[in-house]
């Protein structure tokens, strides 16, 4: 059994051709620039090519996702027959999605009542998946949601303290995002340190250029550091997270800008890239902080700073942690930001092994055999979350 797994962006397509069984990627790649002037990076095997091709919209790139796979020389498939069913990521399913489900025309009009809540991701996906539907009508289409593992959060968790009808009328809430993967790497997690998942309590820590921090106790979430949109929480690598909401109308009247100018701010030119002026990605952070960028320093303490705190919140909410995981990019990859982060970590007993933090991008205990809680990384997976899913309740 073959599942394609669709990940469509306002102007991009990702996807993996993933054989359920085994579990083994057999082709890979990503449409980007749809709508522009187009490109498709295809990865089968060792085979990497780079096709400039017109994608003037996510059907015709859909199709020739399709056709690349079924190709004679490049394909790894001989007919779209062996591609059994897709899973599409999907943004936000607000309240109305707990978990991933077979997706229909009405569960398209339930989705599109979330589009709101996402309106630069939640209309792409369903582009993504009425395109994929209008190419394999007859095989089964699985919706999964960044959302619907933190469904489980108590009002407690969800609630901001905010006049109550701004919920009732309008879904303002906490709804988390990574979901995905905070469910696949806590899974994991739990198998590794060797707990049990239904009677344990981790914190996983998705440190990549979104980031975010949550909670779960006995394998379910029950709070997280992202809010009603992913721009709260932890500083990352364009958004800002956590701010004082009263700074929003202080600097648009300073700027003379609208707050919708001011959330682009926000969301793409703030967190390590604007608080530094160096760049989003943490490895240019860290080298630069180590060239004496004092900005880039500030950038990087802020960012290991909030990790600390909501690992303290999460520790404390949780009443306790069995075990701790770093995963995403940096949180998989970085020794400098888990070797900074540990260290701020001392007073719940958390002791760091040097030699296993050098490890990057496989799964490792970070923590001495002393330590009060082993801190590993489980790197994430999101696709293999989602072919699973897929899998699950398509056949
Ligand atoms: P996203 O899916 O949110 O774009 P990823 O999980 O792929 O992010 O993480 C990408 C980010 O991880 C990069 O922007 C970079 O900042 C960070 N990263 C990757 N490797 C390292 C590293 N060795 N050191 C520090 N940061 C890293």
């Amino acid at each position: 059994m073959n599942i394609l797994v669709v990940n469509c962006g306002s102007s991009s397509l990702k996807f993996q051709l993933i054989d359920a069984e085994t579990e083994h990627v057999k082709a890979s790649g990503n449409c980007e620039r749809i709508g522009l002037d187009g490109r498709i990076l295809y990865k089968a095997g060792s085979d990497k090519s780079e096709l400039e091709t017109a994608l003037p919209d996510h059907a015709v790139a859909i199709s020739k996702v399709l056709d690349l796979l079924t190709d004679p020389e490049k394909g790894v498939i001989q007919s779209l027959d062996e591609i059994h069913a897709i899973g599409h990521r999907l943004v936000h399913g607000g309240e109305k999605f707990a978990s991933s489900v077979v997706v229909d025309e009405n569960i398209i009009k339930e989705i599109e009542t979330c589009n709101d809540l996402a309106p630069l991701h939640n209309p792409a996906n369903i582009l993504g998946i009425r395109a994929c539907q209008r190419a394999m009508p007859k095989i089964k289409h699985v919706a999964v949601f960044d959302t619907a593992f933190h469904q489980t959060m108590p009002p407690k968790a969800y609630l901001y303290a905010l006049p109550k009808e701004y919920y009732s009328k309008y879904g303002v809430r906490r709804y988390g995002f990574h979901g995905t993967s905070h469910s696949f790497v806590s899974r994991r997690l739990a198998e590794l340190a060797g707990l049990d998942y239904e009677n344990s309590k981790l914190i996983v820590c998705h440190i990549g250029s979104g980031a975010s921090i949550s909670a779960i106790k006995n394998g379910k979430s029950v709070d997280t550091s992202m809010g009603m949109t992913p721009l709260e929480g932890l500083a990352m690598g364009t958004r800002s997270g956590d701010i004082d909401p009263a700074i929003i109308e202080f600097i648009c009247q300073k700027e003379n800008i609208s707050v919708s100018e001011l959330t682009m701010i926000l969301n793409k030119k703030s967190g390590v890239l604007g608080m530094s002026g160096v760049s989003s990605d943490f490895r240019d952070i860290i080298a630069a902080a180590d060239d004496g960028n004092e900005d880039a320093q500030n950038a990087f303490d802020v960012l290991v700073y909030r990790i600390i705190k909501y690992i303290g919140a999460y520790y404390m909410a949780l009443g306790g942690a069995d075990a701790i995981a770093f995963t995403a990019g940096a949180g998989e990859n970085s020794s400098e930001v888990r070797k900074a982060v540990m260290e701020g970590l001392s007073a719940i007993g958390i002791k760091m092994d040097e030699e296993a933090n050098k490890k990057r991008g496989e799964e490792a205990l970070l923590s001495t055999p002393d330590s009060k809680v082993p801190v590993w990384i489980v790197p994430t997976n999101e696709e293999l979350a989602i072919a699973r899913e897929t899998a699950h309740l398509a056949f």
